[in-house]
């Protein structure tokens, strides 16, 4: 890709599928071994900045960026750090809405790998099983900690708690602020980005209006 089109995917936020992109061999390294990788690569960087990585304060940054992509910032690139969503019979048969809101979202842009922060609001109708409050924010944490394009994160928690639900009547909203919008390119400081992804009885108007109320005296 030429660096005008480099620049355009980035600044118009381009995904390109719903799965994250990723290599056939990306988890045959152990965690620490991609932490040394990274680490020196992360080295070279701060050199090329011209930065003297012998100084104290700065001799063990490229360590601390490398834990902190792989163990914390996108520990959600691997599947087997993925919650276990154990759901239960809906025993009490309830079948109207479940709305769980300002569910934290903190993630990273995959254009210029800097924080997404806002919220995630989600409504399900129960039908034969239900699923653990915390589980929900668990799942959004997950799917966060990778980097991420906004609408993708949407439509990954939406399809993985229909799944799991065995329901199409999924409602996710996510609201959020991009730094790479606040903090360059366009610097536009309030901003924010929602995206709302749906499926089942909410494609119903009255349905997803129910919800909307219900959320609506939420902000970022
Ligand atoms: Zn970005």
């Amino acid at each position: 890709m030429d660096k005008n089109n480099i620049e355009t995917v980035g600044d118009n936020h381009i995904a390109t599928s719903v799965d994250t992109p990723l290599r056939k061999n990306a988890f045959l390294k152990s965690d620490d071994e991609k932490i040394s990788a990274i680490q020196h690569h992360f080295k070279k960087i701060m050199e090329e900045l011209g930065l003297d990585i012998t100084d104290d304060s700065l001799s063990g940054t490229p360590y601390r960026v490398a834990k902190m992509y792989v163990k914390e910032l996108f520990y959600g690139l691997d599947p087997k750090n993925k919650p276990k969503l154990s759901v239960f019979e809906n025993k009490y048969a309830y079948n109207k809405m479940l709305v769980e809101q300002n569910i934290t979202i903190d993630s990273s842009c995959e254009h210029h790998f800097l924080p997404i922060t806002g919220f995630a609001h989600i409504a399900y109708v129960p039908k034969d099983k239900v699923i653990g409050l915390s589980k929900i924010n668990r799942l959004v944490d997950y799917y966060a900690h990778r980097p991420q394009v906004q609408e993708r994160l949407s439509l990954q928690i939406l399809k993985d708690l229909q799944n799991t639900l065995e329901t199409q009547d999924v409602i996710v909203m996510v609201t959020a602020k991009h730094l790479c919008v606040s903090s360059r390119g366009i610097k536009d400081k309030n901003s924010f980005t929602t995206t709302i992804e749906y499926g089942g009885c909410f494609t119903n108007e009255q349905t997803r209006n129910d919800f909307l109320k219900i959320i609506e005296k939420t902000t970022v």
